[in-house]
């Protein structure tokens, strides 16, 4: 079969789908494998799957494992709400991570290269059909590529999805910047590395958090560009960055100095697509589903769709080792697609939340600071296990247990 794209979606499911025995093709446009951004997120419900590919230990080796993920105002600085990490390991069975990209790109490229996927770069698909037997791929060189399935992971410009839908990346108007502080930074010193911070604040918000043990500090500036409000094509440069964050607290403005100011990243989704599999032809990752990355879920999405259609693969696959093809995809298309639609609408949300303004942020502010700590009913249905049927998707939000105390008042009340 052939997977087109090698980023982490690609290189994900190749790994996932050869470890069910089948022999991949990864194509990849670029003359070198490789990930741009320095940190990326990773919860529960995707250190399971690398637990369950072998490579956590590797992953966790590689990342920081935090104690605390920490919610501040980014205009006074003060602390809104936290999630206890290690409690929250307990509860879903595996850490919640960070480690910087290209470390998790190159954990997931050495496992397809020991587990034999056949990865070639260079190779720009420009069109897929399917076939009588399968589907195949054109490359801007002319060349032909067949296989009795193709997975799309070609990302938020994908080719493939003009099979499926006309539409067009949304701009969200915001912009993010990266970068990194080095150890020997003050800077480095004087913040808790075994958090993961988020400022929230009015139409912008700032990230924090250590990588490679503690020998980088990783920084994500992220804000509303009034040059794309304005509907101007030269939007988020840097000069809007210092502007943006010119109200927040000390701490956020001194690490402004350090995002890198010749490269950004512009936030855009696409809507929600909930038809993902057109003959042999299958999308995986954000060719089907780019987020706003405000829930950190875009990549462990991608990672999730491989590893669910690997599980699929296994489910209809007979003795002599031929895949019933039409089952498993049906399958994957019956489970993911909605599961992935309420990621990006939340994330949409989410990112409505911290943006908020005037007296809308004194709201938010009061009602996260009653959060109780250990109240897992907004992540349950996030972290849990990956669902392989619609069956066992978790509701999107679970009710929040009462307290014993709470039933026996509750009980006593009745009574009266
Ligand atoms: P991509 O990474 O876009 O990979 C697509 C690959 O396909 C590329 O290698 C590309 O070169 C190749 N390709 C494209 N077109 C073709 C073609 N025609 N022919 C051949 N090859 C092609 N996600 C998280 O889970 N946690 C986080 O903490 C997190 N933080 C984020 C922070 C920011 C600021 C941003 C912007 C995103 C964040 N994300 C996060 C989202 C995450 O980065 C993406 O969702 C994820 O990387 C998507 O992976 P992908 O492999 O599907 O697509």
């Amino acid at each position: 079969m052939i997977v087109v794209g090698g980023g982490i979606g690609g290189l994900g499911a190749a790994f996932s789908l050869t470890r069910q025995g089948l022999s991949v093709r990864l194509l990849e446009r670029a003359p070198a494998f490789g990930e741009v951004g320095a940190g990326i997120q990773l919860a529960p419900n995707c250190t399971r799957i690398l637990d369950d590919y072998g490579l956590l230990e590797e992953a966790k080796g590689l990342g920081v494992v935090p104690d605390a993920m920490v919610m501040r105002d980014a205009v006074d600085g003060d602390e809104l709400t936290r999630l206890d990490l290690r409690d929250l390991e307990k509860r879903y069975g595996y850490p919640y991570m960070v480690i910087h990209r290209s470390d998790l790109h190159g954990l997931l490229l050495r496992a397809c290269e020991r587990a034999g996927v056949e990865l070639i770069t260079d190779a720009q698909v420009t069109s897929y059909e399917n076939t009588d037997g399968g589907a195949r791929v054109t490359l801007a060189s002319g060349e032909t590529h067949e296989a009795g399935v193709v997975i799309a992971a070609d990302g938020l410009h994908s080719v493939a999805r003009k099979l499926f839908v006309d539409d067009e990346p949304v701009s969200s108007a915001y912009v993010a910047y990266r970068g990194t502080v080095p150890a020997e930074q003050p800077r480095v010193r004087s913040v808790d590395l075994s958090e993961v911070v988020v400022h929230v604040g009015p139409a912008c918000h700032f990230v924090h958090y250590g990588l490679r043990g503690g020998e980088l500090l990783n920084q994500v500036a992220v804000f509303e560009s009034p040059k794309a409000l304005a509907g101007r094509e030269d939007w988020g440069t840097p000069d809007e960055l210092d502007a943006a964050f010119a109200q927040t607290c000390d701490f956020v403005r001194d690490g402004l100095q350090f995002m890198w100011r010749d490269k950004w990243w512009r936030m855009f989704d696409r809507e929600p697509i909930m038809n993902w599999v057109h003959g042999r032809i299958a999308l995986l990752g954000d060719s089907a589903h780019p987020p706003l990355q405000y829930i950190a879920q875009g990549a462990i999405m991608a990672i999730e769709d491989g590893w669910v259609l690997g599980e699929h693969v296994a489910r209809n696959r007979a003795e002599d080792g031929t895949v019933d093809w039409g089952a498993a995809l049906a399958a994957y298309e019956a489970v993911r697609p909605e599961h992935c639609r309420r990621v990006l609408t939340t994330s949409r949300k989410w990112g409505e939340l911290w943006h908020l303004d005037g007296v809308a942020r004194e709201q938010r502010n009061v009602l996260l600071r009653a959060r109780d700590t250990y109240d897992y009913a907004f992540t349950d249905w996030l972290y849990g296990p990956t669902a392989l049927t619609p069956d066992e998707e978790p509701p999107m939000f679970t009710p929040i247990p009462l307290s014993s105390a709470a039933v026996e008042d509750a009980g006593r009340a009745e009574g009266e």
